[in-house]
């Protein structure tokens, strides 16, 4: 399909749309071609921006409730408007297919849906003191107070829905936000900022601004930007936590997502189907993608089988077309390290089942088996489409091999068995556990996030709104 190039999109410099310095393409992922341009934010306007988000801290913390209710219920309406321009967009500039880029959208419209619901209900609470001796006749009134301008720093295999998890939360917790999107996939997000201009909201109370990754330490480094909310890789993610350890951080960083299959489970079918889409979508370009499977024994050439028949129905092609499952990852260098990763584990004594050629940003929905414990594709991120099947003798081989991972984010667990999710709950080492399904799951409204490697705090609207604020109690004296 040929590609449109749009006009060069605005930056946002606390709520006014403004030209940076040095224009610059983004491409599709498929072909190269441009789809539109932007500028890159100069230092004064970096400057504008922070000191504008703080200068406006108090006003948007003094918001009343129904004023920032309203403004995220009309984001919310505009998105919903505007589902096909944007769904276009998020498929232009990060190569997803089109149908994938429609649900990312309405992704986001529930994360703004569920934000001015929040920003309603958010309160405080009262806790007695009288259960010790020496506090009778005190209670504790304890309100949350928004710990002033977020820096929020995004990647680029969401390019609306996580600004969305930054953005929709800052303002419902009265916080200003500086975004700054990924170099690859700014257009969305500056897309976003202009529907946040409409809402009257102060003018600090967002900024995104497209800044090289080598000058982005003006924002990190800051002080009037005391909320980082970085979700990224864990190299960068923690090198940033080391840059600037006094921040309060939010890490949403990377995983090796894992599933173990039982041979209980009764819809093998199901699980097969579930396996083999989300181990591909996005072109496995997905931090809680499936990567690692493990399967009881007694499944395992059956499942095997029934994941290769998903699989094979998954072409690769364009994925502007309505009918593309899997497009290309975000470009050739990252295509190339995948396919490297693969053919390293076959080196190492791996089984292709399918898959492993690459063409372009493009790589074929690739399954292995009989994979080292030490390959790369085990052991790392892999962030493409490759999936790795191995054969667990029991339910708690299959626990303690999703646990044998420096990552700990999602884990998905098909099994029919109350009391195996509950074991599986309690001791695998993930921030959220998946019965029934792959560990790609996500509502938007959920706790989300990782332990171990995989990150520090949990995103989700309320969990974000509860990181952007702090407690504070007020001890009163009662009768
Ligand atoms: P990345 O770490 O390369 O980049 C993320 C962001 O950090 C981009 O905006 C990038 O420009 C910026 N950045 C890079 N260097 C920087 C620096 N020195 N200072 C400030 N900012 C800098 O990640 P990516 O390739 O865009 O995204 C893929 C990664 O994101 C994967 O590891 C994936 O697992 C992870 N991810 C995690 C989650 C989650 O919720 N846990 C969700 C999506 C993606």
């Amino acid at each position: 399909m040929a590609h449109r190039l749009r006009p060069v999109a605005p930056i946002w410099v606390a709520g006014r749309p403004q030209h940076g310095e040095e224009e610059f393409f983004i491409t599709h992922p498929w072909d190269s071609a441009p789809v539109g341009a932007t500028s890159w934010a100069t230092p004064a306007q970096v400057e504008t921006a922070i000191a504008t988000a703080w200068a406006d801290a108090e006003e948007c913390a003094e918001l009343p409730a129904h004023v920032r209710a309203a403004a995220l219920d009309h984001v919310r309406r505009r998105l919903a408007e505007e589902t096909e321009n944007l769904a276009e967009l998020i498929c232009a500039e990060s190569g997803k297919p089109i149908t994938w880029a429609r649900v990312e959208v309405n992704r986001a419209v529930s994360t703004f849906r569920w934000a001015a619901e929040e920003a309603r209900r958010f309160s405080g609470s009262l806790q007695r003191l009288d259960t010790d001796p020496g506090a009778v006749g005190r209670m504790a009134m304890v309100r949350h107070f928004p710990r002033g301008p977020v820096l929020g720093i995004t990647p680029f295999n969401f390019p609306l829905n996580l600004v969305a998890h930054k953005v929709a939360p800052a303002i419902a917790a009265g916080c200003p936000i500086v975004i700054k999107p990924a170099p690859a996939t700014p257009l969305v997000a500056l897309h976003l900022a202009a529907i946040v201009s409409e809402t009257g909201l102060p003018p600090g109370a967002l900024s995104v601004l497209p800044v090289p990754n080598e000058r982005a330490e003006a924002l990190v480094n800051d002080p009037r930007l005391p909320v980082l909310s970085f979700t990224g890789s864990e190299v960068v993610g923690n090198r940033l936590r080391a840059q600037v350890p006094t921040k309060h951080l939010t890490l949403e960083l990377g995983g090796n997502g894992a599933a173990l299959v039982t041979t209980n489970y009764p819809d093998r079918d199901w699980a097969a189907q579930r396996i083999a889409t989300f181990g591909n979508y996005q072109a496995g370009q997905s931090c809680i993608a499936a990567q690692r499977i493990y399967i009881e024994e007694a499944a395992f050439s059956d499942m095997r089988d029934r994941i290769m028949r998903q699989i094979a129905e998954l072409g690769t092609g364009d994925p502007s077309e309505a009918t593309c499952k899997v497009g290309p990852l975000i470009n050739e260098a990252a295509a190339k390290r995948v396919a490297d990763w693969v053919a390293e584990a076959v080196a190492e004594g791996a089984t292709l089942l399918t898959g492993g050629a690459r063409e372009g940003a493009t790589v074929e929905p690739t399954l292995l088996t009989d994979v080292d414990a030490d390959s790369k594709v085990m052991r790392e991120e892999i962030f493409g489409p490759v999936l790795v099947l191995q054969s667990v003798r029991t339910f708690e081989e299959g626990l303690a091999a999703i646990n044998d991972s420096r990552f700990g984010l999602q884990a998905g667990v098909f099994t029919d068995s109350m009391s195996q999710a509950m074991h599986a709950h309690r001791t695998l080492q993930v921030g959220g556990v998946i019965i029934g399904d792959v560990p790609s799951f996500r509502a938007d409204q959920m706790p989300y996030g990782g332990i171990k490697e995989s990150g520090v705090g949990r995103e989700g609207v309320a969990s974000a709104m509860r990181d952007y604020t702090y407690q504070k109690v007020m001890v009163i004296p009662h009768t």
